[in-house]
């Protein structure tokens, strides 16, 4: 019998955010998981600070709620520590291409296997509004009421630059393709990043220029790299160009953990040295 997915706790957000989009289209892979006879013990989600990181409160699985901006190296710690475990990181713009950007960039060049999939709404929610490095030139929030004076940052170009070896692009209205990159991200076997356009529907309500914009990418799994520049810049987060959804760019190399472990940790193994640990503290 399969367990309930969505917990009790009151949901807070708008109606008609997109994270609801990302909640469901989780929990439908999580239920497909287990209709396969995988066990949902062995999945491990990581939220940073946000509205975004509610999500760990109403997902019924194995959860950390971590600090604004550390929600990668909590992942990345709870990785190398399992290597088993399935391990998916939801962080926020500001999270992510903020207060977090040098992890992000690491957790990239170290390719450790887990999934990080950015809310990217381009604004802070959850302190009603003001911009983020995504928010486009000019926005007007709480603490631009004149407008941002600064480019906003092209994510999927900086992870090409970073090394990342799996990166999409999603959009919360398009729940199939987001499913479907969600779970490319997590069979790839090192760093998935996906960011996900996600509508904040109180203070970026962006629903008809993304409906208007956004076009799905014929082929999925290129390892071309200069292709998947030039698609990274074909909408640069500010512009009215097309938006491409997919997945820009795909390479597999060993992951961190298979480095820094180089033999399988298995189940006994390590509860042997977890024994030995603590009978060494007593
Ligand atoms: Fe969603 Fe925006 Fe409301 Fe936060 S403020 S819950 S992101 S609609």
């Amino acid at each position: 019998m399969t367990r309930p997915l969505i917990t009790s706790a009151q949901n807070t957000w708008c109606p008609g955010c997109g994270n609801f989009a990302l909640q469901h289209t989780l929990k439908n892979l999580l239920s497909d998981r287990e209709k396969e006879g995988k066990s949902l013990d062995d999945v491990v989600l990581v939220s940073g600070i946000g509205c975004h990181a509610k999500i760990a409160d109403y997902l019924n699985i194995n959860s950390f709620y971590s600090l604004h901006g550390r929600a990668i190296p909590a992942a990345t710690g709870i990785k190398l520590a399992n290597p088993a475990l399935t391990v998916i990181c939801c962080v926020g713009d500001g999270d992510a291409y903020a207060e977090g950007l040098d992890h992000l960039i690491f957790a990239a060049k170290r390719n450790i296997d887990i999934t990080v999939i950015v809310h990217n709404n381009r604004v802070y929610g959850l302190t009603t509004g003001q911009y983020t490095p995504t928010s486009p030139l000019g926005f007007k929030g709480k603490s631009t009421p004149s407008g941002t004076a600064e480019y906003p940052l092209n994510p999927v170009e900086l992870m090409l630059a970073s090394g990342a070896g799996f990166i999409a692009r999603g959009y919360t209205r398009k729940m199939d393709l987001l499913k479907g990159l969600i779970r490319e991200g997590i069979a790839h076997r090192g760093f998935a990043f996906i960011d996900v356009l996600q509508i904040c529907a109180t203070f970026f309500p962006a629903t008809d220029y993304y409906d208007s914009h956004v076009y799905e990418l014929p082929a999925t799994g290129s390892g071309n790299f200069e292709a998947a520049c030039a698609l990274a810049r074909e909408w640069d987060y500010n512009s009215d160009a097309r938006i491409a959804l997919g997945t820009f760019f795909t390479r597999v190399s060993p992951s961190f953990e298979e480095r820094m472990i180089p033999v399988p940790v298995r189940k006994e193994e390590r509860e042997r040295a977890i024994q030995v640990l603590l009978e060494a503290r007593t």
